[in-house]
């Protein structure tokens, strides 16, 4: 059986450097906000290129606690509208909506999987305060148009990074293509903790010490609390394991895309529509994602032949029970996305062998 992601694969190939890292945090008597959250950061933020790094409980609150930050600062208002795109993960727009502000959905474009610029222009309003651009599956959003049309009104760009950690367009990457980026840790994702973790990054200062204070119940000296905060702090054991990871995160966005590469040479299957790679380097595919109009049939067919598929996602967010407000809404792009889309195994940790008996099956499939 090809699992669609090995995660005790993946670990054991940290090894044993993952084991020391937990044990020297164990030995040091410190579990929150200490040396080794300083030094991910610090990492991370060079990574990114980009001036502050900020480790946050999760994805989620990573996005949410930038648009807390905002309305602290004054940019932003309860009520202000944030775009984003219809068919991200659910959690892009919950964020939007803890934070006080309400999210207006983009339909995005069927080549990419992104929001769609065309469409965004329509949409704002004198409340637009922000653009949610969201890398989806690991591919950069089109920035260079969304910078266009943010500079013309006057919005902030918001990256959601939770899916390319390490995509790059003209040689800038995720975290430092927008005025704020949040990243997640879940395990799962292309650099991942062994548990939960998240990330701000950004080169404005201002937001950065607010987004950091109200992390930690709105404090910036101990005791003292300025702001309404949260708690959601990266810990230490999980910054120790993604200083760790960090290091081969470019050789493993490498393999990644090495596999996409090769699905997209071999798959040659009529009813299969496969991604795009036009820019390589826009690309980290945390998700290979392919099209298929008998998407279950498609899946039925792989898992007869060991292999093991997800779909990203079965039921778009304006469908969700969670999301009321949005059910009568039509976002036909995003419908059929839903509808078609099939996530192959794609990781650093499976063989070449693994991917050819992929390709065999997807190729033996007949609609
Ligand atoms: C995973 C993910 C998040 C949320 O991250 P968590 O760490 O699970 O809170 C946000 N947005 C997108 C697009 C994601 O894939």
């Amino acid at each position: 059986m090809i699992k669609y992601c090995d995660l005790k694969k993946i670990t054991e190939t940290y090894e044993p450097q993952l084991s020391e890292a937990i044990s020297r945090v164990v030995q040091s008597g410190w579990y929150i906000l200490g040396n080794e959250v300083k030094a991910f950061e610090q990492e991370f933020a060079q990574y990114c290129g980009c001036r502050y790094c900020i480790g946050t409980g999760n994805g989620l609150d990573a996005l949410t606690i930038i648009m807390l930050a905002y309305k602290e600062i004054g940019i932003m208002e309860e009520g202000d509208e944030v775009i984003v795109p219809a068919n991200t993960y659910i959690a892009s727009i919950l964020s939007i909506i803890q934070a006080g502000l309400k999210p207006v959905l983009c339909e995005p474009s069927w080549k990419s999987s992104n929001i769609d610029p065309e469409k965004i222009e329509e949409l704002i309003t004198p409340r637009t305060k922000a653009i949610m651009a969201v890398h989806l599956y690991g591919r950069c959003a089109d920035i260079p148009q969304i910078e266009k049309i943010a500079r013309k009104h006057s919005l902030k760009i918001i990256e959601d990074s939770a899916q390319a950690h390490g995509a790059m367009i003209d040689g800038r990457r995720t975290g430092n293509l927008g005025d704020a980026s949040g990243f997640s840790f879940y395990p799962g994702k292309n650099l991942g903790a062994l548990g939960d973790g998240g990330a701000i990054t950004t080169n404005d200062k201002e937001l950065a010490e607010t987004a950091r204070a109200i992390a930690n119940y709105g404090s910036q000296k101990k005791y003292v609390n300025i702001y309404k905060g949260v708690n959601s702090r990266l810990d230490e054991m999980q910054a120790a394991v993604l200083s760790v990871k960090l290091q081969r995160l470019d050789a493993d966005n490498e393999r990644r895309r090495e596999i996409a590469e090769k699905y997209n040479a071999g798959i040659k299957n009529p009813s299969i529509t496969l991604p795009l790679i036009d820019n390589r380097e826009e690309h980290v595919f945390h998700i290979y994602p392919i099209f298929c109009a008998e998407r279950e049939k498609l899946q039925q067919h792989l898992l007869k032949n060991g292999i093991e598929t997800l779909i990203h996602y079965p039921i778009p967010p304006h469908k969700q029970e969670a999301l009321k407000e949005f059910n009568n809404h039509e976002y036909p792009i995003t419908e059929r996305i839903h509808h078609e889309e099939l996530s192959l195994p794609c990781h650093q940790a499976m063989s070449d062998c693994e991917v050819e008996k992929v390709i065999e099956a997807a190729n033996s499939f007949k609609a």
